[in-house]
């Protein structure tokens, strides 16, 4: 069953109302997936993407917020965004193909939840804030805390990814993602790596070597590159926690994480 609620006030109705057999549909790329796999069931799907005001993209008190419907190309290539963080086109680019891109969209990629994406690297530096909506009432979720698990996220059942809020970075911020793949360019990530540096402090964000995204702050004051690269390559080995597939054994993953992150660190280093 596929519904089309009118308003948001609406849609969070039917999810309400409908429990745990629906769900929002938006791009429905990753849905699509599971429907041929046979994972889908047969759920009642809400469909939001003729929520207009869902799809907006903003600048808005010194931060960015993309609506949830937003399409991960019409983030990438947005003016403003490209302006004020373009480390978000560096990872809403790198997703898989154009034509994916075309179609899905921020929220559900981030409700997905797939331990492989590549957004959330981004995201996590940036400090970025998740808004979600119920009948209950609204309420952000840090993205640092939106990932419980592989497919798991802190929304409830009947919750709306709504925008993610994203702080601009300050002026003089270095910034860089880096994704590694081992079967194809457009594949999914062997490890992604995000790298922000503002003052002394350098932030990482780490996808696809845990079951969920990963985040560390280092303080890199009165080091020089090399000795930041070893505080960094050490935060990042205590988020590790590869999941083995076709893409790489946990050694495998281990050892290229730690690569990607001195290499991303190099990178965004201040000349
Ligand atoms: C061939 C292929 C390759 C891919 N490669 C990559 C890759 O390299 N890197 C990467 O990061 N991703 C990759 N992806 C995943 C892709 O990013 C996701 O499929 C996509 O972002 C999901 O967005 P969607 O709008 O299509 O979500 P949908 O398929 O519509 O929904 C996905 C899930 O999110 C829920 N949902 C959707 N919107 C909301 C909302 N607003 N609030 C609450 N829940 C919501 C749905 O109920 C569903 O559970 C790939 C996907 C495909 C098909």
């Amino acid at each position: 069953v596929l519904l089309r609620p009118r308003s948001l006030e609406q849609a969070c109705q039917l999810l309400a109302e409908r429990g745990d057999e629906a769900m929002p549909i938006a791009g429905g790329t990753a849905l699509e997936v599971l429907r041929r796999v046979g994972l889908l069931g047969q759920p009642v799907l809400v469909d939001i993407r003729g929520l207009p005001e869902l799809r907006v993209v903003e600048a808005v008190d010194g931060e960015l917020r993309l609506g949830a419907t937003a399409t991960l190309s019409e983030v990438q290539r947005h003016p403003r965004v490209r302006e004020l963080a373009p480390l978000l086109c560096q990872a809403y680019g790198r997703v898989a193909n154009v034509r994916v891109r075309n179609v899905a969209t921020v929220g559900g990629n981030l409700a997905y939840a797939d331990y492989r994406i590549d957004p959330p690297a981004a995201l996590l530096v940036l400090g970025a804030r998740v808004e979600a909506r119920s009948q209950r009432g609204a309420r952000e979720i840090p993205v640092r805390d939106f990932f419980r698990g592989p497919e798991e996220t802190a929304l409830a059942a009947d919750e709306l990814l709504t925008a993610i809020r994203v702080p601009v970075p300050p002026r003089g911020a270095r910034a860089v993602f880096r994704k590694v793949t081992s079967l194809g360019e457009n594949d999914w990530p062997c490890v992604g790596v995000a790298a922000l540096v503002v003052e002394d402090q350098l932030h990482l964000g780490l996808t696809a070597v845990a079951p969920t995204p990963g985040y560390a702050r280092v303080d890199v004051g009165g080091l020089d590159l090399v000795r930041a690269q070893d505080a960094a390559e050490s935060a990042a080995v205590a988020l590790l926690d590869p999941i083995a597939d076709t893409r790489g054994s946990r050694r495998f993953k281990e050892r290229l994480a730690r690569v990607a992150v001195r290499d991303a660190v190099e990178e965004a280093w201040p000349q």
